[in-house]
């Protein structure tokens, strides 16, 4: 059946019928991460968001160039255009090359988009590998009179810019209320508005990550790699640009800004961009103390955690929430996510074992399969998606108890449901459960630390010390607690 798909337009403030550009072939950029540390929780809502839109195009049988970037230079400090570049800061702290701190930290990216059951980008390009066409972008805006230089770096000039088309519109910004809000900054000189933006940064000497260019050895600014890498892998005009909110401004402001005054208008046609998530009513940040990486979540060792969280309740968590919508991290909401995601795996089950009759489709059951769909369509409204799966969990627990019947016509739609829907376009997958909606693996580790726990109580130090070490060895962390022994794999 052919569906309509909506998604929500940042650029002008809502919701919009998708017609790709190229028929049959979507094009999607997302910004990626700066690689300076691992991902955190706040990574995995632009990860899987964009995951299910692009599973959501294959489902409905468009091929998607999906292409999200690797930021390995040009992000300073306070996302300014001065100070250290974030990368720079951690290899010398480390003492590493900047290269091996965004190797390391790349393969982790890697491995927890992975466990996240996430799909990989079709492209992914890094910064630092597009040198020449940031180079090239610039020179184009330069031509175009809306950047100037000074002093070996070149900055573009966004009065300029306003007057000929509107600096803000993207962020719902005005110029002329930014100026009349801000006090001048330090460090400001080389510029000729508090308000221009570094596209090439002249580097100090002291600066270990720079190339040659036209104006000085330096370093592209941070705004400029993705309008140089989404126009070199998707052309100057294409789908969807996605992001996380925090990067609405100033990130793809300046992007848009330079887009338009080295191309012209309309290059991208919708710009969607994912709600943040806070902690306890927080925001996260490395100062506030609740900063928790994805591994840490996986681990449970964190002192916000009250138990390790596995990868699918993560992904879970976040689609129970609308993407747009800020969501809250608290222990309780994901115990709540842990339970109901186990409840729609156990009905999956359930369904199989169901006894079914001849008789037609049930309204019920319809209604149910189209609502999910229509939810989905509906701006990627998973939260709406997953209430409505539920509701197929009481139907199947109430054929399974016998207090209503389902014909194998409804069973073939509740299994398309659970396989197309929950599966591959949700990309929630099973996690080796078992009848009892319990891990296999984790009732083996359970049995192995009742040995741990026998032996200690024999005084038997030295083999409780050795079941211990070779869970470790094999990836599985154990903590002794005053409540008793957890364990994370
Ligand atoms: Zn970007």
């Amino acid at each position: 059946m052919e569906r309509e798909l909506f998604l929500y337009n940042t650029l002008n403030r809502k919701k919009e019928k998708f017609i790709p550009l190229n028929n049959g072939i979507v094009g999607l950029y997302v910004c990626g991460p700066t690689v300076y540390g691992d991902a955190h929780l706040g990574h995995s809502r632009p990860g899987i968001t964009y995951d299910v839109l692009v599973r959501l195009f294959k489902h409905f049988g468009y091929k998607v160039r999906y292409v999200r970037n690797i930021t390995d230079v040009g992000h300073l400090e306070n996302d300014s255009d001065s100070g250290e570049d974030k990368i720079a800061q951690k290899a010398r702290v480390e003492q590493i090359e900047p290269m091996e701190v965004v190797q390391y930290y790349t393969i982790r990216y890697h491995e927890a988009m992975k466990m996240l059951n996430t799909l990989p980008p079709s492209i992914e390009p890094r910064a630092s590998g597009h040198i020449i066409e940031q180079i090239d972008l610039v020179n184009k805006i330069l031509e175009k009179g809306y950047a100037y230089e000074s002093n070996g770096s070149v900055y573009f000039d966004v009065n300029r810019y306003n007057s000929d088309f509107k600096y803000g519109r993207l962020s719902g910004r005005s110029l002329d209320d930014m100026q009349s809000n801000t006090r001048d900054l330090d460090g400001q000189q080389d510029k000729r508005s508090p308000f221009d933006f570094a596209l090439w940064k002249k580097a100090s000497p002291e600066h270990i990550m720079r190339w040659p260019s036209p104006w000085s050895d330096g370093f592209p600014g941070w705004h400029l790699e993705c309008s140089a890498m989404s126009a070199k892998y998707l052309g100057e005009s294409f789908d969807i640009h996605g992001g996380g909110m925090d990067l609405l401004f100033p990130h793809h402001e300046c992007e848009l800004a330079q887009n338009t005054a080295a191309r012209g208008e309309g290059g991208i046609r919708y710009w969607m961009h994912n709600n943040m998530i806070t902690i306890n009513g927080q925001k996260m940040g490395k100062s506030l103390g609740n900063f928790i990486t994805l591994p840490e979540l996986f681990s449970g060792d964190h002192k916000l955690l009250q138990q390790a969280y596995s990868p699918m309740t993560i992904r879970f968590f976040i689609l129970q929430a609308h993407y747009r919508s800020t969501l809250d991290f608290s222990n309780e909401a994901l115990i709540a996510a842990e339970k109901g995601y186990k409840r729609l795996f156990n009905a999956k089950k359930d369904l199989d074992s169901i006894k079914l009759t001849t008789a037609d489709l049930t309204k019920e059951v319809e209604d149910i399969y189209n609502d999910v769909y229509s939810a989905l369509c509906d701006d990627l409204n998973t939260p709406i998606a997953i209430a409505k799966l539920f509701d197929a969990v009481r139907l199947i627990n109430s054929a399974k108890d016998g207090s209503i019947s389902l014909s194998k016509e409804d069973y073939n739609l509740l299994k398309a449901l659970f396989n197309e829907v929950l599966s591959d376009v949700l990309g929630l997958r099973e996690e080796g459960l078992n009848e009892d909606g319990n891990s296999k693996i984790g009732s083996l580790v359970e049995l192995i630390l009742d040995f741990r726990k026998e032996a200690k109580k024999n005084r038997d130090f030295a083999k409780s010390d050795e079941i211990r070490q070779k869970l470790t060895d094999l990836g599985i962390t154990i903590k002794d607690t005053k409540e008793g022994t957890e364990w994370s794999i």
